[in-house]
């Protein structure tokens, strides 16, 4: 406690930065107004403008990808997902799929456990991975919760979403970068077979283009008018990044599309918001330590932030904190 207390005193460049926007950071080191729109150039992946995102997130969360540059597991996202399963395993636990939690069992202000379809599973620990708004107000339910938590819960605004589209292309793009981003008409074409050459066939390409999108834009899924929506979206990304990549419409041999609702279905992030809780600087994510004994949240809704480096982030704390930081050194 008294650590945290004199946090600010000990460390108060770092401070400093917790503290400021990117934009009051940008205004007291640079004039040029260019340099700084340049600087600002990776702030999507924070999710909100330089006079709403921390001066610290921004450093993390872009600046550091020209420093250290960004990463792709090999064999995509599920590969990584998959490695997780495999620890989990070898250390004697099971990974039970196609499990959803419909409830989160609380006795007398502790978790109880959870109910899967008709399995209940009995537990003094649960560690909600799921977002914050649905582990608490539905999974739980407000009436477990006291009245000011859940209103602040409820307050927490969601970050903004995406439209994908992924494609399968007969072209040899092994000359282009991996990433192109038109910032002026804000969209980004990742080449993923040149970051991972097994995800394609030889001469062919895997790509994905992708624009930030608000979920409200969106009619309801399946509804003639959604699957309107959602074609002519696809092709107007087409259009764009055919002005990087010339005849890529003719080259289609696999296409797919995701819109903000689809992300919401197939991870159940409310909004299908793309790292949870709103990243600007006025957020603050809950604590991994709620008001149930015994319920902990991890993930993007938690500290330090959305992606999936936060998110682990956020697991090793909880996990040392369950194990009462009984860790092993090195
Ligand atoms: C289009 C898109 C692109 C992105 N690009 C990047 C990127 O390039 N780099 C990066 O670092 N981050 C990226 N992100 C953000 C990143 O994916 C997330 O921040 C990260 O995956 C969050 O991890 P998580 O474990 O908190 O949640 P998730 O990865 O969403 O995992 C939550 C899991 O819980 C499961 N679940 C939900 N409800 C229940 C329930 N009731 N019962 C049981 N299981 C349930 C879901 O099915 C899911 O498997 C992107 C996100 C999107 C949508």
């Amino acid at each position: 406690m008294k650590k945290l207390v004199n946090y600010p005193r000990e460390h108060p460049h770092f401070y400093d930065w917790m503290s400021k926007t990117f934009k009051q950071k940008l205004d007291e080191y640079f004039k040029n107004e260019d340099l700084k729109t340049l600087l600002c150039a990776l702030l999507g992946y924070v999710g909100a403008g330089p006079e709403r995102t921390s001066a610290a997130s921004a450093l993390t969360a872009s600046i550091s990808y020209y420093l250290f540059g960004r990463y792709y597991p090999r064999g995509g996202a599920q590969h990584f997902a998959n490695s997780l399963k495999n620890a989990i395993e070898k250390s004697g636990g099971r990974v039970l799929v196609n499990h959803r939690v419909d409830k989160i069992l609380v006795e007398n202000g502790e978790v109880r456990g959870v109910v899967a379809g008709d399995r209940v599973l009995r537990s003094s620990v649960v560690v909600a991975n799921v977002n914050a708004k649905t582990a608490l107000l539905e999974l739980v339910g407000e009436e477990y919760l006291d009245r000011d938590y859940a209103e602040y819960i409820r307050s927490l605004k969601m970050s903004p979403s995406a439209f994908m589209v992924f494609l399968g292309v007969d072209m040899d793009l092994t000359n282009y970068p991996t990433l192109i981003k038109n910032l002026d008409e804000g969209y980004g074409v990742v080449i993923n077979s040149n970051a991972d050459p097994a995800l394609a066939p030889s001469g062919m390409a895997s790509i994905t283009i992708i624009t930030l999108a608000n979920y409200y834009d969106y009619p309801p899924r399946g509804t003639k008018e959604y699957l309107k929506i959602k074609k002519e979206t696809a092709d107007a990304l087409i259009r764009k990044a055919e002005k990087v990549i010339p005849n890529l419409s003719k080259h289609i041999v696999v296409r797919d599309a995701a819109a903000p609702k689809t992300f919401e279905r197939y991870t159940s992030m409310p909004e299908g918001a793309l790292y949870s809780f709103d990243q600007s600087i006025e957020t603050r994510r809950p604590y991994f330590k709620t008001p149930i004994k015994g319920l902990y949240l991890v993930g993007a809704s938690t500290f330090p932030d959305g992606e999936v480096e936060a998110a682990v982030i956020s697991g090793i704390i909880c996990a040392n904190d369950i194990c009462r930081w009984r860790t092993k050194r090195m």
